[in-house]
């Protein structure tokens, strides 16, 4: 095992390449992983046809070419450096890719998603430096990551299943701060995507008694309702047409209905790219006096929001990127438990040959049932 296949960028808008490139050698405190598995988020085709390139000229936010993308790598410990305490080869892990300096401020203090260096490993970040130290994305048969990255995965959760904890991980943050559990109402803004789908699997499992959540598509809507018809009602909203024009919006009194008039405890948007900021503002308006809301999704358009009435009805808003890796553990022991029931995902898994398709193949799923993976130990 010397030297191994890794699916590369070497063009922004180019397909990637297979190459023969040696295995890495893990650094004292960080690990080596055969990956099983690795997640592959729908936006990936987007930045890989260099989606910031237009954005940001100087491109110091994505790695150097050839770069080894993939985002979400699970897989097996194949060697430990001799400074990794708890884990050891063989142990199954999810690989956080979360990569932070270590040693500014808020590293130090236990906030290394507050890092100003923060950076996804396999994918774009705010460091060259930390995206050199860690090239190797999930695309790839061996990674070398930090030994505190590691999430431990047990055995009745699947490699492909944890190769979706990047978004569940995502949701279950924000759901976090919100407060989310019993005797509350809770709303996902976009809930049959990636993100929103996710966000209602896992409220199901913090035990929130109403789920409420929007979506475009009626017939997805309809299988994330069959999920818990008794705790999830869902609503069909039309983005692109926003509001009626005058009068009450009927997603507001349609969300009030479902909570004795009062509005919903907390909001989580998980719109898409290119979702109109009025999509956004329409959730919000759904929440009860003293409600919270975070934002996970991707809307990029300037928000019409009136402060005075964020004042004056007590909101807050947040925005939430990732999750730490004990967040992570927490996911993989609901999972072990039974209380995050994620059978309901669809793997559709590719072969590392097959990774450009698997790029070009994004836009044809089931909402965010379908669960895009590629299995780098599979070169054919
Ligand atoms: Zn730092």
């Amino acid at each position: 095992m010397t030297t191994m296949i890794a699916a590369r960028l070497h063009n922004y808008g180019e397909p990637m390449r297979l190459d023969r490139i040696p295995v890495p050698e893990p650094r004292p405190t960080d690990v080596l992983v055969e990956v099983k598995a690795c997640g592959i988020v729908p936006n990936l085709a987007r930045v890989v046809a260099n989606f910031f390139g237009s954005k940001t000229p100087d491109l110091k936010i994505m790695p150097p070419l050839p770069a080894i993308f993939g985002l979400d790598p699970t897989g097996v410990i194949a060697k430990v450096g001799d400074q990794v305490r708890a884990v050891r080869p063989g142990d199954r892990v999810y690989v956080n890719p979360a990569r932070k300096c270590g040693s500014c401020r808020m590293c130090r203090g236990g906030q290394p998603l507050d890092c100003p260096h923060f950076t996804f490993q396999g994918y774009f970040g705010r460091s060259q430096e930390i995206m050199k130290a860690y090239p190797y994305g999930g695309l790839c048969q061996y990674i070398t990551a930090p030994q505190d990255a590691l999430v431990k995965l047990p055995d009745n959760v699947s490699f492909q299943a944890a190769a979706r904890f990047g978004y569940f991980g995502t949701a279950y943050a924000a759901m976090k701060k919100l407060g989310v559990g019993p005797g509350q109402a809770f709303l996902v803004n976009g809930i049959s995507g990636t993100l929103g789908l996710n966000a209602a699997m896992l409220a199901l499992a913090m035990g929130a008694t109403r789920i409420l959540g929007t979506g475009r598509n009626a017939a997805l809507l309809n299988r994330v309702k069959a999920l818990s018809p008794q705790r999830i009602e869902v609503l069909a909203v039309d983005d692109a047409k926003g509001p009626p024009a005058g009068g009450s919006d009927p997603l507001v009194t349609w969300a009030k209905s479902m909570t004795d008039g009062y509005g919903v405890d907390s909001v989580l948007d998980c719109l898409p790219p290119g979702a109109p900021a009025t999509a956004l503002m329409r959730a919000l308006y759904t929440l009860r006096r003293g409600g919270r809301a975070a934002n996970v999704g991707a809307v990029m358009e300037m928000l019409p929001l009136n402060a005075f009435w964020l004042m004056t009805n007590r909101i807050a808003l947040q925005g939430s990127v990732w999750f730490t890796t004990g967040e992570g553990e927490e996911l993989a022991a609901m999972a072990a438990a039974g209380t995050l029931d994620v059978s309901v995902l669809e793997h559709r898994v590719f072969s590392l040959s097959q990774v450009n398709e698997a790029l070009a193949g994004m836009d044809d799923r089931a909402g965010g049932f379908t669960n895009f993976i590629v299995d780098p130990t599979r070169v054919d």
